[in-house]
């Protein structure tokens, strides 16, 4: 056998657990399965979308054809209204993809925020994409402070419409996925002026290009911004509006109402969070799933490297040493947590949405908090994630061909967008102490995945060193702590908006992120005692593995508190290694259960037969255009001047 096959082959012998069961875990039900698996049967065997090693050499409107292309054959083979059908696929390609923003933000804002009759008009026509929209919220001055948002939507009482414009550079929407070529609408967020008064920022769904020609409307101004850290294929655009008329029936209307010339509110006006949610939702689910591809690249690879020789006369694979499985196993061992997290939110955002449709508000305020804060955390992980797999697989993870660079700068973005991270944690922490107010008077109202604060005592009492123990119990000293800084802070005479800006605003984040961090403790928890007994273990020990990781990046709550001494900490750290010796042997298995196939990872080191040295070669002198293309005529003109200098 090829050699560096046989490593991997001795490593796929070693994995002791049935591989089979933690595939059924990671996609939840064999028909999600099935579909993710024609997926990338169809993106391999359908040669104007396959993943092409040359890809990055190629222009960036060439991607965006090639991803378009990709769209459209997508959809001509699955159902796209099924969120958990096409999530996982997105994974799978170069690029990200043309139309997940308008599937997956406005159709839920139209949902949401519409009326059924408003939903009835232009759902459909989502469907078949005779229409795609932006949604267009963010203008160059302003993002997340949504309130200051500057396009103005003026009702005339004359007309019964509005009139849409953008009365400064300020306000020009800026940054909307999709909105650069491929919209033909937009869901413009603009301030609604009824009767001369601000009645504040509502959604507007506005045509804004010819249906038959594509070309911008008269009075619309919109365009691609221009390249960016990756993300070449999504067509983030601009959009200004120069007095643009529009209907009446523009405005989403299931919660405003201009009706007989009278502007009326119903239900709750946090409603604007339940249209985020999906998004955020898919942000949770999808990307983690790219970390897993960066893993099984990075483990792959660092199975069949070899770096130095034992003292047997072997050279070792790089995976053999304690600092390369410390760079993964813990990333490893967190992506399954993230993983169950993203089924777990996809249930919270179900149920709050069927409540939501019935008016029933009291479950959106925690689903918000919980979206926000796994948002934030899974989001910036993921980026994370992909910078150590490329550090851990060397030189080779520095290429493009390596698949791992992409999956950088393709989940970049999502640390910003859907809510810069920091502000959603700031919210966490805010709807946090919130909760920890309930505890007194109304401790009913405190929601499951927050009971922890409702056994504060017992939690500062108990001595007990387990894991999840001592992440409830960094969590709840933070929160305390940090309430009782605001109330101090205010007592010496500064308002809250003082002390929350200037005072607590690093705990604050801390907090949320330690929210974000016992929650997927909880979930982990949940899925193990729920899975088949024959991969309890392997999943207790990546539960442990993620919790140690968890309590020893941030251990100045416990030691600070005195909670653990230096024994302990000693202990905490030992008990890691340990768990690192074990989940080893298992680390092929455990990529290897996402069952990616060699084209959607897009990788040269990281393919399944383990002959990485073969590939980046081959990769190197037969994909590589710049190679195929023979020598620039810019190199013939140095040459040139260089020996004309000479002579
Ligand atoms: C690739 C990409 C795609 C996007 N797609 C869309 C889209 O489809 N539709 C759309 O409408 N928008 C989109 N956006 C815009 C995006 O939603 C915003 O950029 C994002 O919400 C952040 O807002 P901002 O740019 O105003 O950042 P700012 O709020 O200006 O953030 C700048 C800094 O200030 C800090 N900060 C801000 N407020 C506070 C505070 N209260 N307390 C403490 N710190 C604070 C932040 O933490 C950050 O460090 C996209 C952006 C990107 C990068």
């Amino acid at each position: 056998m090829h050699p560096t096959t046989q490593l991997l082959q001795e490593a796929r012998d070693r994995v002791t657990f049935p591989i089979q069961e933690l595939t059924k875990l990671i996609y939840g039900n064999e028909e999600i399965y099935q579909t993710f698996m024609k997926a990338q049967k169809i993106i391999e065997n359908e040669p104007t979308i396959k993943n092409h090693p040359d890809y990055h050499n190629w222009g960036r409107k060439e991607q965006i054809i090639k991803s378009y292309e990709k769209i459209r054959i997508m959809h001509q083979h699955f159902n796209l209204s099924n969120a958990a059908h096409w999530a996982p696929m997105l994974s799978l390609f170069q690029g990200t993809t043309p139309s997940a923003v308008s599937f997956g933000m406005t159709v839920p804002a139209l949902r949401f925020l519409g009326t059924d009759e408003q939903f009835n008009l232009w759902g459909p026509k989502f469907l078949t994409m005779e229409i795609v929209a932006a949604y267009a919220q963010t203008e160059i001055g302003h993002g997340s402070d949504v309130q200051n948002l500057e396009t103005i939507a003026t009702y005339n009482s004359q007309t019964n419409d509005f009139v849409l414009h953008t009365p400064s550079v300020s306000a020009v929407k800026f940054w909307p996925g999709e909105l650069g070529f491929l919209s033909n609408y937009a869901l413009v967020y603009a301030k609604l002026i009824f009767n001369g008064k601000n009645k504040g920022v509502h959604p507007f769904m506005v045509q804004i290009r010819d249906n038959s020609t594509h070309k911008p409307l008269k009075g619309v101004a919109v365009g691609d911004i221009g390249p960016k850290l990756g993300y070449s294929t999504k067509d983030n655009g601009f959009l200004a509006f120069d007095n643009y008329r529009i209907p009446l029936n523009s405005l989403l209307a299931r919660y405003v109402r201009i009706e007989n010339g009278q502007f009326s509110r119903h239900g709750n006006e946090k409603i604007s969070y339940a249209s985020m949610m999906v998004s955020r939702q898919l942000i949770i689910f999808i990307y983690p799933r790219m970390a897993a591809q960066s893993l099984t690249v990075a483990i792959r690879y660092s199975i069949t490297r070899q770096q130095f020789t034992n003292d047997k006369g072997v050279e070792n694979s790089v995976l053999e040493y304690q600092t390369q499985q410390d760079k993964l196993l813990p990333r490893l061992a967190t992506c399954y947590g993230m993983i169950f997290v993203g089924f777990r939110i996809m249930e919270l955002v179900d149920d709050n949405f069927h409540r939501v449709q019935k008016k029933d508000f009291s479950t959106l305020q925690q689903s918000h908090a919980i979206l926000s804060a796994l948002k934030a955390w899974s989001s910036q992980w993921v980026v994370d994630t992909a910078e150590w797999c490329r550090l851990s697989c060397g030189g080779h993870g520095y290429a493009h061909y390596s698949g791992i660079p992409a999956i950088y700068f393709d989940t970049a973005p999502n640390v910003t967008l859907e809510g810069e991270n920091q502000v959603m944690y700031l919210q966490v922490a805010r709807y946090l102490l919130k909760v920890l107010q309930y505890v007194e008077k109304n401790p009913e109202k405190v929601p499951f995945y927050f009971n922890f604060v409702l056994h504060i005592k017992e939690t500062l009492a108990n001595q007990s060193t387990e894991y999840g123990q001592l992440l409830k119990l960094t969590l709840t000293i933070q929160l305390i702590s940090v309430a009782k800084k605001i109330k101090d802070s205010m007592s010496t005479g500064k308002n809250f908006q003082q002390v929350w800006n200037e005072v607590v605003g690093v705990q604050l984040l801390s907090v949320a992120q330690r929210y974000a961090e016992y929650f997927t403790y909880l979930v982990f928890q949940e899925q193990i005692q729920s899975a088949n007994s024959s991969v309890k273990e392997i999943l207790q020990q990546l539960c442990d593995l993620y919790s140690l990781q968890v309590i020893l990046d941030n251990p100045n709550t416990l030691i600070e508190s005195g909670r653990i001494n230096g024994e302990q900490f000693k202990q905490l750290n030992e008990a890691k290694i340990e768990l690192l010796n074990k989940i080893k042997p298992q680390a092929l298995g455990l990529v290897e259960a996402f069952n990616f196939s060699d084209n959607a990872l897009r990788t040269c080191i990281g393919c399944h037969d383990g002959k990485p040295y073969e590939y980046i070669y081959e990769w190197a002198t037969k994909e590589n255009s710049v190679n195929i293309k023979g020598v620039p005529q810019a190199v013939n003109d140095l040459m040139g001047t260089k020996i004309k200098a000479r002579l």
